[in-house]
């Protein structure tokens, strides 16, 4: 498999390269950009199409794995031989525009300013899926056979969870790929895995009273406000001395907060989400009962309160990655030093769609244009010549993978 400077077969990568034309690349963004495909209610249909269309122009086989109609998710796949699979993944739904008083370029205009495509989408994640496309048709133009088979798997519903996108393409046996390569805003670095999550709902409870009468009750939020308060002094530090040397330190925030039923009255109840990233070790019950500890030790003392703290809807999951030795990350390091690009392998500090391949045995690496601090703002941009390195990047990483005898 590919190691060492043997990795790219040199004359294929030179044919496939060949194929990559800075201004198709540019168009293809701008076309994609100005199809809305937002997610509520992530519609993507015409999205899809777009990019079924081209890759079929060049003999790729269209099919589609759908539960919701509105919700298609594309998997265009081309093999000339034996070999392994493939598959890059990257997502055409994307999040609101928020108010667009905000955006100085209208966001569905994917206008082009100082080399930036500007609009919602532009890098998260509209900008991979055009490298990953393009990259594909150039493979399929240069006639360099495909030893094994390449699958374009450009999904739905990334920006609410993946359910009816990655994840049921993850488990679809159609899809059995060898290599997995997410798509997401990396700055072209290659990333070897991300980091987990594991959120927790705290819900303190106490007991109501009338407003003018506190001493009768059980004010839920004055207890929440200590647990807020030892969630900053005690947890944060803790936190910010697990490191990882591919990821950011384990984290923590609190990022939603409810409780109160009337101005006038005790509250009985009050509840936080706190938004937990967790590296490598660390585990999602591991992680619920040492912030269950924290609040309980904060109220206690607190006469007729009590905490319940539970991991969010899903259950969390911990960090993956993968050997930066194995043949995926190395396929696709060798692309980058081939290009000159740069070639040290790191790890995403956020959630992609890699979680659901990896849940399901495959191994998955995240790389992609745009920097991940410009997702979901207005004036969302990504550069043009991001974009097209990276087309090349995968078209090379594909190369190695998949011409070796
Ligand atoms: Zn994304």
């Amino acid at each position: 498999m590919a190691d060492g400077s043997s990795g790219i077969n040199k004359d294929a990568a030179e044919k496939v390269l060949a194929q990559i034309n800075d201004q198709e690349v540019t168009e293809f963004l701008q076309g994609l950009v100005r199809i809305p495909s937002v997610n509520p209610p992530g519609d993507v249909r015409d999205g899809m199409k777009y990019c079924a269309d081209k890759l079929a122009e060049v003999g790729f086989e269209i099919e589609y794995i759908t539960q919701e109609e509105e919700k298609p998710n594309l998997l265009a796949s081309k093999s000339d031989g034996d070999g392994p699979t493939l598959l890059f993944n990257a997502h055409i739904d994307v999040v609101p525009t928020g108010d667009e008083n905000n955006w100085t370029h209208p966001p569905f205009g994917a206008e082009i300013h100082d080399g930036k495509v500007y609009g919602r989408g532009a890098g998260d994640d509209k900008a991979s899926v055009t490298a990953q496309v393009m990259a594909a048709v150039a493979l399929a133009r240069s006639g360099v056979p495909i030893k094994g088979k390449l699958i374009i798997n450009e999904v739905a519903d990334e920006e609410v969870g993946g359910a009816l996108g990655a994840q049921l393409c993850a488990q679809d046996p159609r899809v059995e790929p060898d290599f997995v390569i997410v798509g997401e805003q990396t700055l072209n670095r290659v990333c070897l895995g991300e980091k987990g999550g594991a959120g927790c709902t705290v819900t303190v409870y106490g007991r109501a009273a009338h407003g003018a009468l506190p001493w009768e009750g059980v004010n839920a939020i004055d207890g929440m406000g200590r647990i807020i308060t030892a969630i900053q002094d005690e947890l944060q530090p803790r936190l910010a001395e697990r490191t990882h040397p591919l990821f950011q330190p384990s984290s923590c925030t609190v990022s939603m907060i409810s409780g109160g039923v009337k101005t006038n009255v005790v509250p009985d109840k009050c509840e936080i989400y706190v938004d937990r990233r967790i590296v490598p070790g660390e585990k999602p019950e591991d992680v619920r009962a040492e912030i269950e500890e924290i609040a309980e030790k904060a109220i206690a003392g607190m006469k007729g309160m009590r905490v319940e703290v539970a991991l969010g809807a899903r259950g969390g999951r911990e960090a993956h990655f993968c050997d930066e030795n194995d043949p995926l990350p190395q396929a696709m390091l060798e692309a980058n030093k081939f290009l000159g690009f740069n070639a040290e392998p790191t790890g995403f500090s956020m959630g992609t769609d890699g979680r659901h391949f990896v849940a399901q045995g495959y191994p998955a690496i995240v790389y992609g244009p745009g920097d991940p601090s410009l997702a979901h703002q207005p004036d969302e941009w990504v550069g043009v010549d991001e974009v097209v390195d990276a087309t090349k990047a995968y078209a090379l990483a594909a190369v190695s993978l998949l011409t070796k005898d």
